[in-house]
């Protein structure tokens, strides 16, 4: 079978970069999942967390970068302190996070990690797992790596940050973000199929597109919620996040929260469009306090 890191395309930086061998891209991962984080989390929408918590399993490193990441302690590279993991550690952690009462296995930003991913939950379902698995991510991600998951994921979790290359490549490097983001989440769309809610309130199935609010973001923001309520409607939910908060290295208009009126203005927005499944983040949310205690 077809070593993917090999010649390393898994996402749309497509470096080549033979991760088999010790070399790296720009995420700079090897090819072997890095763990930094195992726990029951609570900070996710109420239809993940519920009330016992959705098991959460965050990997090192990203291929986005995002210069204001909050979570830049681990996803700018190996921290040292991650554990190294293969399908069958995986799978059994997933099966420890559905002892616990997990409502779901919530997999943060894995594609650069896919093929190990993608394997180990086809062996944790084998091994009894019963939960929904959702797949939390940038929507930075390619369609042929979204398909290994096809079948295996019930739930996705993307970002949909920008709609301007303008923003994309001053924050993120990616000028073609958003029509990357939107081949993305038809893929996703297409596997999960509509919301799906079970009698306990939480989601089975289907796909929660977030957006966070950036400062200064107002149109950029405005072009979202038109493009997901046009494209999809209720059939996704919307979550719209305010916790925006500056890291350290953080310059110009980054260093300001969003307003709390442009946050208001697009809730609003967001309502008149009539999406009834949106999810709406209160203002005095903290982004810091949102930071689980990372290996660092
Ligand atoms: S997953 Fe990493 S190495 Fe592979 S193409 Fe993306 S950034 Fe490059």
């Amino acid at each position: 079978m077809e070593n993917l890191f090999a010649d390393c395309n898994l996402c749309p930086r497509r470096c080549g970069a033979d991760r088999t061998s010790g070399r790296t891209g720009f995420c700079r991962m090897p090819d072997y999942p890095l763990v930094n984080l195992i726990k029951l989390h609570f900070g996710e929408e109420p239809v993940i967390s519920g009330r016992n918590g959705s098991g959460t399993v965050f990997f090192e490193g990203c291929s986005l970068g995002c210069v204001y990441c909050q979570n830049y302690t681990i996803s700018r590279g190996p921290t040292g302190r991650g554990t190294r993991m293969d399908e069958q550690s995986l799978a059994e952690a997933y099966l420890r996070l559905q002892e616990q009462g997990a409502h779901n296995i919530n997999l943060v930003t894995p594609m650069h990690f896919a093929p190990v991913v993608a394997g180990s939950v086809a062996l944790a379902k084998d091994s009894g797992l019963t939960v929904p698995v959702a797949v939390n991510c940038s929507g930075y991600d390619l369609v042929p790596t979204l398909k290994l998951f096809d079948g295996l994921v019930d739930i996705y979790m993307p970002d949909m940050k920008y709609f301007s290359p303008k923003y994309s490549s001053e924050y993120s490097h990616a000028p073609d973000y958003f029509q990357v983001c939107c081949s993305a989440i038809d893929e996703m769309v297409r596997q999960t199929g509509d919301i799906v809610l079970g009698d306990d309130g939480l989601i089975k199935k289907g796909v929660i597109v977030r957006h966070l609010i950036l400062p200064g973001g107002l149109f950029d923001s405005k072009h979202i919620i038109d493009y997901l309520t046009s494209r999809y409607g209720n059939r996704i939910f919307i979550s719209l996040m305010s916790q925006y908060t500056p890291m350290p290295s953080c310059t110009g208009r980054l260093k300001e929260r969003p307003s709390e009126r442009s946050c208001g203005i697009l809730a609003d927005y967001l309502a008149s469009a009539g999406q009834t499944n949106a999810f709406i983040q209160e203002y005095e949310s903290s982004g810091k306090e949102m930071i689980p205690d990372f290996l660092t």
